[in-house]
This record gives C-alpha cells, structure tokens and sequence, in this order.
C-alpha cells in the first residue's frame, strides 16, 4: 500500500515549483471525455484538450486499457534493446504515411532536434560543412530546447541564454518570394509549420507549400514539417501535408501521437534515415513500451474515416457558432485553422487581451487556450459529443457577453 497523499493548494506552486508557468487558480484531479474536475468538484468542459495533446479526450478506455495492459508488461528497456509496441507503431506509421522510417524521443522539441540535425547530417555527408543553413519561417515556434528556439524566429524564447546556434535564417511565412531570395545552395532545410499554432493558428498558403517544396529541390534542400501540433487527426487528415499534397523528407509529430502520453517520432525516408547510423543520435527513454503502447491505441482510433471525418464535421459546428457569437459581440472576427486547431482573431479593441478571454471562460467552467495574446485556441478532443461543444459554447458566449459588457 502507498502511503496517504499529502493535501496540496495551488499556493504550494510558488513554494515548490519553478516559476516559468503561472497555471489557474484551480487545480484540475480527474477528467472524463471532455470534461474535468477539479478539486472542489467543480465540473469544466475542456476545448483545451491539453494544449492539442489529448486527442481523444480525457481517459478514453482504450487508451487507459492499453497503457495498463502494458504497465503490467514491460515499462522500460533502452535502445540497448528493441521492443514490441515501438515495432508496431513504426510499422502503423510508416504504412499510413509517406515514411519508410521512424525515430522515437519524447517530446515535440526533440522531434524537432532530431529533425535537424538529421537534416544537417545529410548536407554535411552529401554535400560538406558549408550546406548546413536552415531557412525558418518568423513567428514559428519549434519547441524550447536551444537548437530549436534558435530556428523559431521568435527572440522572446531564443534571446538571453548566450551565443545561439549559427546558420539559422528566418524569412516571413508565406512569402514564397522572400524564400526565393534567401535560399542557396548553402541551405540544407527548410522547416515550416503547416498551420503556425503557437503564433496564432496561421494555415499555410497551398501555392506557399507547392512553391517551397519546388525551391528546396532545386537547391538540394530538405523539407522539414512540423506537424507536431497539426499532426495526427488534429486537422482532419492524419497529417496535415496530406490535405495539400506537398510531401515533406522528414516530419515531426509529438502532442497528439501519445493522446497525453509523452511521446514523439519523426518519419523520413529509408534514404535519408541511413544518415543516422549507428550512434549518431539517440535518447535513453526513446521508443519507451508504455509510450509506444499508447501510441499505438491513439492511430488505430485516430486514422479512421469516422474519427477524421467526424473532425471536419465538429470543425463546421465549432466555426458557424464561433463566427455568431463574434459578429453579435464584436470581440473576434475572423475563425481560422482546420478541422478542431481553431483560432479567434481579437478585434482591434480587444488586441492582446486574449489572457482575459481566457479567465473569463475559466469562470464560466470552460477550459479553452491562446495562441499569442491576440487570438483565442481551440484544441479540443476530436471526438468531443456534439453536446459538449455545445454546453461549452453556450459557456463561452456567456463569458464573452459578461466581457463585452463589463467594457
Ligand atoms: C508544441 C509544439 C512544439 C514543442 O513540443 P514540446 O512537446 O513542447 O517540446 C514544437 N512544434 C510545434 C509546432 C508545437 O506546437
């Protein structure tokens, strides 16, 4: 038997944790489906689905089957040895996508290290050190390791921690002629998120992916998507480059793929992945059974015509109502993103008050997210009940109304 737990508060953060996040005032103990509570029993619905990880909701009886199923099985063996359930994730992926090969690490930033430094690999085995540019698109956002932070164009993450990783250009997204002009033989990526997330659910242009994929070709440059937020379901399509048709060399996925288990890949070719050979690169906890077990629920769920479908489906409900609720109370306008990734652009009154939308849904019992301060997220499960979306919108509209009119 484990000892009783000891009772905590919100107010025990501040004395124990590191302040890099300021969370709610409340703290969240069980969740079911889409909904959550917390610990004075307060019933929320959650749009926030983790920050676009809990991809089919919260405890779905598959997945808890499958984690415990394993959990009696076999947690951990390293890289020393391989497993089954990475065996037949690798196998699930690389037969539903444009992938020959899998890498496994744990989380969305080391996807996307991994991503490039297979890419600078290549370059520098192909072609040598002086091909070892990565082109990125301003206001992306890659994860927060240093590598990463570094190709996100965003200074507010990447300045103050010293010399950054050189031969990193940033170039405005969807600006194919800005991209024209910057890439050379010198560039060995191109990395670009399909939908921008964090920087406000920006979807790219089709000809600005068509175009892209051209340019990298033409310099012998490879194609990196992340799709660590767009990926899996979330958009509608099990990856998000199979809606525009634009194959990319290697691709990122993290949030989704474990449903709210830590887990991450990035899948490439047999070609490009010969360039990770033995020992260039690796992770302890990579490929862990429990993760892959996970994994491996998720897609079988996921990667189904009435999961994705179903997607596009509460897609239309979630824009219709979203686009009512803005025209009568003027606090948004325009809904952008696809399938359930959901953006509400503020209007010009409301620029960078997002943070308080947010506040006001959480007193209406409604967990929903920004992307930037000037765009309120909606990532929910997508497999949300039509009667949650709209109970949660109902919530959502009454904190918009009590917004606009407190002024
Ligand atoms: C969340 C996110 C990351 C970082 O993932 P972590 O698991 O937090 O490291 C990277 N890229 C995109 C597009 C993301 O949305």
């Amino acid at each position: 038997m484990s000892a009783p737990h000891v009772p905590v508060k919100r107010a025990d953060f501040d004395q124990v944790m590191v302040p890099n996040y300021a969370p709610a005032a409340f703290i969240p103990v069980r969740g079911e489906g889409s909904r959550v509570w917390d610990q004075s029993c307060r019933e929320l619905i959650d749009f926030s689905g983790g920050i676009a990880v809990n991809v089919l909701g919260h405890c779905h009886p598959r997945l808890v089957e499958a984690l415990t199923e394993q959990a009696g099985q076999l947690w951990h063996v390293s890289n020393v040895f391989t497993n089954e359930p990475a065996l037949r994730l690798a196998q699930k992926l690389v037969n539903a996508t444009f992938a020959e090969r899998v890498f496994f690490c744990n989380s969305g930033a080391e996807a996307n290290e991994a991503a490039f430094k297979l890419a600078r690999r290549v370059a520098h085995d192909r072609f040598g050190p002086e091909k070892h540019e990565i082109i990125s698109a301003l206001n992306s956002f890659h994860g927060r390791t240093f590598f990463t932070v570094s190709v996100a164009g965003q200074p507010k993450y990447s300045d103050g921690f010293g010399p950054k990783p050189q031969g990193i250009t940033h170039v405005p997204f969807n600006d194919l002629a800005a991209l024209e002009a910057t890439i050379s033989d010198k560039t060995c990526a191109v990395v670009l998120e399909p939908i921008q997330g964090e920087s406000g659910i920006r979807p790219a242009e089709q000809a600005y992916l068509e175009g892209v994929r051209k340019l990298c070709d033409k310099h012998n440059a490879l194609l990196i998507f992340d799709e660590v937020q767009t990926g899996v379901g979330r958009t509608g399509d099990l990856f998000a480059y199979m809606h525009h048709h634009v194959v990319p060399d290697i691709l990122s996925s993290a949030k989704s793929l474990g449903g709210g288990f830590p887990i991450a890949s990035i899948l490439t070719t047999q070609e490009l992945a010969g360039y990770f050979s033995v020992g260039v690169h690796g992770t302890t906890y990579g490929g862990n059974p429990l993760g892959c077990a996970v994994g491996g629920a998720v897609l079988d769920i996921v990667n189904t015509p009435e999961v994705l479908n179903g997607v596009k489906a509460r897609h239309e409900i979630f824009k219709t109502r979203l686009q009512q609720i803005g025209a009568q109370y003027g606090l948004f306008d325009e809904i952008r993103g696809r399938g359930l990734l959901i953006g509400a652009q503020l209007t010009e009154g409301w620029l960078g008050k997002a943070g308080q939308v947010l506040a006001a849904a959480e007193k209406e019992a409604l967990m929903v997210l920004q992307a930037g301060p000037d765009v309120v997220r909606f990532a929910p499960s997508l497999v949300i009940d039509e009667a949650d979306i709209d109970e949660g919108l109902n919530r959502f509209e009454r904190a918009v109304a009590r917004l606009v009119n407190q002024g």
